[in-house]
């Protein structure tokens, strides 16, 4: 799997400006361009390349992720709102790093037809 910034947050060589949320398994933070009020990236810590690279074995830590965006989306106060939950998977999915993010997006309705 090739190496990525977000591999090195993951390791914890490199440290994102603003954590939302970090536990054993996985690490939440802002996107660096955010394309929504409120973006947040989470990742898992375990290297994961994809969706398309994932194995049955690595399912579970996706729900857990999309659990704890669910529950970031409640503390931000965009649950009632509403929010988008996303992943890209490879190029013709827009997927620029190469390593499994989920995307949290809300906050407003003007960013969603730029999606
Ligand atoms: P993708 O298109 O791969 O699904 O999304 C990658 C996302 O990562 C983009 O929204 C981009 O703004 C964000 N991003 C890229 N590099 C960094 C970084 O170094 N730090 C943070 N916080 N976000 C990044």
């Amino acid at each position: 799997m090739e190496d990525s910034i977000f591999a090195q947050f993951a390791r914890g060589e490199l440290r994102p400006d603003k954590v939302r949320f970090e536990n054993d398994e996985m690490l939440a933070f802002d996107d660096i361009n955010p394309a929504a009020p409120v973006h947040i990236l989470i990742i898992p810590k375990e290297p994961i390349a994809s969706v398309a690279e994932l194995t049955e074995a690595q399912a579970g830590i996706v729900s857990r992720m999309v659990y704890r965006a669910k529950l970031l989306a409640e503390e931000l106060g965009i649950a009632e709102s509403g929010y988008r939950v996303s992943f890209n998977v490879g190029k013709d999915g827009g997927q620029i790093v190469p390593y499994l993010h989920l995307h949290l997006m809300g906050g407003s309705h003007s960013w969603r037809d730029r999606q």
